[in-house]
């Protein structure tokens, strides 16, 4: 395969482009183990965001009933579609991610042949220069996607899985609590990809949570509130918090909240739980709701 990945880019005069974060995978190992760890059947369809040429996208095109591949760079779409020419499962779309209406361009790849619905999971060598805001984004928007596997920076996934208490957890750790149950597959070293990234990377499975772990009055305002306390993370919650004037509370409203709730003002946000981040967020709705802000 690695011949493969440096044959066709020589022969087609591709030069990776560093600024989309062109690391194309090469290894049969961790292709194969990105598309099981997926568990793809043909009631599947999948997203898959940066296809690049094609290596990962026909492992799951093997299985999934089909595949929906969204790529940002058009000199990789003739060749995307030479490529896989043998699967008739493919769909590829010319656009960012991050500018798409996914429900709308998914829509029309969500019912198998026979009219019955599909299932959706999302798959991705991401590029790393967007991890975040590509992760974020599907999260947030709603998709009803069963499951997520995405190769990210080995940091990322650690911050991804960070518990409270530690220099990893931060708003991503929560948002991917709140959203998903996380689990790691496997770690990929840099020489499986071409070019070699400068950092290792980890395969990472996000099972769509279908309850949220925590009853919330008001989700961007719970998401407020994580930014706020992460924002400034050296301050203690107290002053993490009034310094937010988008949370609309002073610092004696902020220290009553702190001290109805049970939590030490002193402490910092990287400490909290998302049970403790939902039980303020909650509280300061009340507050803006009595005062009128919402
Ligand atoms: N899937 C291929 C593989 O595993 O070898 C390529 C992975 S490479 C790390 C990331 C891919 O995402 C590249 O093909 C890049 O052009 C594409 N990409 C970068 N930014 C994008 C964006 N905003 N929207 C869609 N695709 C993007």
């Amino acid at each position: 395969m690695e011949a493969d990945v440096r044959s066709i880019l020589k022969k087609l005069n591709i030069r990776p482009s560093k600024a989309f974060g062109q690391n194309f995978l090469t290894d049969r190992w961790a292709l194969q183990g990105i598309a099981d760890a997926a568990e793809l059947t043909s009631n599947d369809t999948v997203l898959e965001i940066g296809p690049g040429i094609g290596s990962l996208t026909s492992y799951l095109a093997e299985d999934a009933g089909c595949v929906v591949a969204v790529e940002i760079d058009k000199r990789l779409v003739p060749i995307l579609h030479d490529l896989l020419i043998g699967y008739r499962n493919v769909h590829i779309i010319n656009a960012d991610i991050l500018r798409l209406d996914l429900k709308k361009e998914l829509a029309p790849f969500m019912t198998s042949p026979d009219g019955s619905p599909r299932s959706l999971k999302v798959v991705a060598n991401l590029p790393y220069y967007i991890t975040t805001p590509v992760i974020m984004k599907l999260l947030e928007n709603g998709l009803d996607a069963e499951c997520m596997v995405f190769m990210v920076q080995k940091e990322v996934a650690e911050r991804m899985m960070a518990k409270p208490g530690g220099k990893d957890y931060g708003a991503l750790s929560v948002a991917v609590a709140y959203y998903t149950k996380p689990s790691v597959i496997m770690n990929v070293p840099p020489d499986c990809f071409i070019p070699r990234p400068g950092v290792d990377s980890t395969v990472i499975r996000l099972d769509l949570n279908k309850t949220p772990p925590v009853e919330l009055k008001d989700r961007d305002l719970f998401f407020k509130v994580v930014k706020a306390a992460f924002g400034q993370r050296r301050k203690t919650l107290a002053n993490a918090l009034s310094n937010a004037v988008y949370l609309g509370a002073n610092k004696e409203q902020v220290l009553k909240i702190l001290g109805e709730t049970g939590i030490d003002e002193m402490q910092r946000g990287e400490t909290l739980s998302i049970q403790q981040f939902a039980l303020l967020a909650n509280r300061i709705y009340e507050l803006r709701k009595e005062s009128g802000i919402q």
